[in-house]
């Protein structure tokens, strides 16, 4: 079955399995007790933090365990302001839910007041808006992510901290999209990568779901959102000891996979192949968000007229696992907020299914989802309206 999917969410590794396995049969004691098999618990828990750092391209201590990449954006946003007096969030609607809606509701209980930033079309912030609000609101805390979930259009998240850091603002970079899937500092040329706090998630790099990081920059004041000692009083809660190792293997592979740029080259033509033969066959289809300087497994595409939901389950039925930038509501689809945000058209956001390639799709799997995918919408199309 190709899983074109929610990000590659779906497919396990052996290392990553190997590596939850292990932690399960050994290493079951707290890793916060004094006694040797907690502590050897505690080292291999250091061993996984250190590899998530080297990920990010940040030292070890800097790298907090959560239990999610949405805790990890509660708590650099709530832990920020929490620390500080500062009033104003700068943001886009183009975020991750867990971004958008606590930035909202932080809005209606007055904690901040909330600047949402424009967006280009295309997908991207505008960066002449950013200034803008940065003149009004210097001391702002900024959270813009780095790439896109649904459309896989990367931000300039460099751009965005060199700005913030000149007004003195805080700069979050959700970073779920990007950690994992390319190099952290983007390129040799930048030694630290660009935010004041990084989110990163396991799961969109084959690890385990329910652990999250947060990285935390020297100098930048947190207040915990969770009482406790652990995790240098960051983050109370005894620490997920199997999902960390697990994620720890899965960073090491991916560090692995990504120094070489091949792979990823590879990776990107299977996602233009599949994302042309598309367009060919289905004419009034798009692709939603520019298809330049994206993620090299994500492709966003409208089919007009149609019903997401409707086609991803005949899809599914068929066997192609995809998924769309939706929330389900009292029986219809949603259209995607970030589609509407970007300037799509509503008809077009309805219609619109996210397909995204992992490390390992084949080119197999690309001939058999170009085929249901046209298959199915074919099919959809001859039914009148
Ligand atoms: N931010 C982005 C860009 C994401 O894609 C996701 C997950 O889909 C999240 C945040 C939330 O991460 P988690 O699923 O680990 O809570």
């Amino acid at each position: 079955m190709p899983y074109l999917d929610n990000n590659a969410t779906t497919r396990p590794i052996p290392q990553a399995i190997a590596a939850a396995t292990d932690a399960l049969e050994t290493h079951w004691h707290n890793p916060s007790s004094v006694h040797r098999d907690g502590q050897a618990a505690r080292h291999a828990l250091e061993l996984a933090r250190a590899d998530l750092a080297s990920l990010a391209g940040v030292p070890p201590r800097q790298l907090t365990f959560t239990g999610s990449g949405t805790e990890s954006i509660d708590l650099a946003i709530r832990g920020v302001l929490g620390a500080s007096d500062r009033e104003t969030l700068i943001t886009s609607k183009i975020e991750h839910a867990a971004v958008r809606d606590l930035a909202e509701h932080l809005e209606s209980t007055g904690r901040v007041r909330l600047r949402w930033l424009r967006i280009e079309e295309g997908g991207v912030i505008d960066l002449d808006d950013l200034d803008a609000a940065l003149a009004d609101h210097p001391r702002a805390l900024v959270s813009v992510q780095w790439a896109n979930n649904e459309t896989g259009v990367i931000q300039p998240s460099r751009e965005i901290h060199a700005r913030c850091q000149q007004a003195g603002a805080i700069y979050h970079c959700d970073a779920v999209q990007w950690i994992g899937k390319l190099p952290c500092p983007e390129s040799d040329a930048f030694d630290t990568p660009p935010a004041d706090l990084l989110t990163l998630s396991p799961h969109k790099f084959h690890g385990p779901k329910g652990i999250g990081a947060l990285i935390v920059r020297p100098g930048v004041r947190l207040r915990p959102t969770l009482q406790g000692t652990q995790e240098l009083g960051r983050r109370g809660g005894t620490e997920n000891v199997p999902g960390a190792l697990a994620a720890g293997a899965a960073a090491r592979a991916a560090r692995e996979w990504i120094a070489d740029k091949s792979a990823r080259t590879t990776i990107a033509a299977r996602r233009d192949r599949f994302e042309r033969a598309i367009l060919e066959a289905i004419p009034d289809a798009s692709v939603n968000g520019r298809t330049r300087d994206r993620l090299w497994n994500t492709t966003n595409i409208a089919f007009p007229r149609l019903e997401a939901e409707v086609l991803l389950l005949a899809m599914s039925e068929r066997g192609l696992a995809a998924s769309a930038g939706a929330a389900c509501s009292s029986g219809s689809l949603d259209p995607s907020p970030v589609l509407l945000a970007m300037g799509v058209p509503p008809d077009n956001a309805h219609g619109s299914v996210r397909f995204s390639l992992s490390r390992f799709t084949t080119e197999e799997e690309i001939d058999d989802a170009i085929a249901i995918v046209t298959e199915t919408v074919a099919r959809f199309r001859r039914v009148p309206a």
